[in-house]
């Protein structure tokens, strides 16, 4: 069985064909500047050379035309004819407040895609995009929508609720939803399987360290806490965004600088995070750490918020859940930075928390990362977001 897995933003789509036999990436690929002069599709079939396409792609549906042509190319492709594709698995950001579980998309599911434009103004409609070039290409096929929100829709009440005014909540679906959730649900999946955890009860702890980061918490597999809020804006420091802040801090640069709330929205998003601590170094971690090393004040700074901010979250979350039997890091940063993962764990000495070294000497693959006599086991588990939604579709369609 193939699984056609397609990552739609507003001017860009991912996509990776993958044959669940053995969940094997069979050709994956990225179109750029959709709508934009300069499109072009990179289109890289596994075990042989990259295929590049330049040309013009107005909107997604010709994109994905261009993606059916070149897995189909003679010379490039990879299947004989769009029959051998079972089913297409999306990623959608915000399923709101009514869907948690992946599903089958029909017209209620787009409609409800579209009702939460206002709360996924960038990724919703490119999602939908998605979708109705597939349905355009593919008739027939099932099309399958994966929420970024969904894992996050688990939490309790008194987790996603913020404390203002009800009526934001009844109104306008104002609370928490969490992101990041397929990558947080598959974690804490393997974490579980890789660390011979208990499925039911395993309190488990994901740090999705990346450009984009954010942590959650989990009892058995199901969300209790997780950082972001009504959008990825909430939670830890990451690449450009704040995380955490006095909502009072937007009026203030308001009236400070003459600026409007959208400017400063815009500068919580874009300009603050490791690259707004550090002075304008760079939202890149890699070279937060080596403007670090090179004496850089504001860059070590950055760093060690970044940290401090994690491990105050797995504090929290360990009272949460009174307790936590695993610690998982995942993403950029987490598959691949050993010092930062060290570094956090040091806070965690309190918790019976023990990092080996040589066993944290290790990127991007399965690990466990603290020594054998650790009250609590750490590990590092690559995410795969692609092979999570291309196991929803597979069941979903089976
Ligand atoms: P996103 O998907 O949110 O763009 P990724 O999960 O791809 O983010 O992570 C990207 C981040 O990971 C970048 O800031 C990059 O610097 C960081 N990263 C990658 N490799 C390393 C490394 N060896 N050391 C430190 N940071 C790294």
């Amino acid at each position: 069985m193939k699984i056609l897995v397609v990552n739609c933003g507003s001017s860009s789509l991912k996509y990776q064909l993958i044959d669940m036999d053995n969940e094997s990436v069979i050709a994956k690929g990225l179109c750029e500047r959709i709508g934009i002069e300069g499109s072009k599709l990179t289109h890289q079939p596994s075990g042989k050379d990259k295929y590049v396409v330049e040309s013009p792609m107005p909107d997604h549906k010709v994109a994905i035309q261009l993606v059916m042509d070149a897995l189909q190319d003679k010379e490039h492709g990879v299947i004989a004819s769009v029959d051998e594709i079972s089913a297409i698995g999306h990623r959608v950001l915000h399923g709101g407040t009514t869907y948690s579980e992946s599903i089958v998309v029909d017209e209620d599911v787009k409609r409800v895609i579209r009702e939460c434009f206002d709360l996924g103004p960038l990724h919703n409609p490119a999602n939908l995009m998605g979708i109705e070039a597939c349905e355009a290409a593919m008739p027939g096929k099932a099309n399958v929508a994966v929420w970024d929100t969904g894992f996050g829709m688990a939490m309790p009440e008194k987790a996603y609720l913020y404390a203002i005014p009800y009526e934001y909540y009844e109104k306008y679906g104002v609370r928490r939803y969490g992101f990041h959730g397929t990558s947080h649900m598959f974690v804490s999946g393997e974490a579980i399987k890789f660390g011979g955890l208990d499925p039911e009860k395993a309190k488990v702890i994901v740090c999705h360290l990346g450009n984009g980061a954010s942590i959650s918490a989990s009892i058995g597999g199901k969300c209790v806490d997780t950082s972001m809020g009504l959008t990825p804006l909430e939670g830890l420091i990451m690449g450009t965004r704040s995380g955490d802040i006095d909502a009072a801090v937007v009026q203030y640069i308001c009236n400070k600088e003459n600026r409007d709330v959208n400017d400063v929205l815009n500068i919580l998003n874009k300009k603050s995070g490791v690259l707004g601590i550090s002075g304008g170094v760079s939202s890149d971690f890699r070279d937060i750490g080596a403007a670090k090393e090179e004496g850089n004040h504001l860059a070590e700074v950055a760093l060690e918020a970044f940290i401090y901010r994690v491990a105050k979250y797995i504090g929290a979350y360990t009272a949460a859940m009174n307790g936590v039997d695993a610690i998982a890091f995942t993403a950029g940063v987490g598959e691949n930075d050993k010092s930062t993962r060290k570094a956090i764990c040091e806070y965690l000495g309190y918790l019976g928390v023990k990092i080996d070294d040589a066993a944290n000497d290790v990127r991007g693959k399965n690990a466990v990362i603290s020594a054998a006599d650790s009250k609590v086991k750490v590990m590092l588990l690559p995410t795969n977001e692609e092979l999570a939604i291309a196991r929803e579709t597979k069941r979903l369609t089976e």
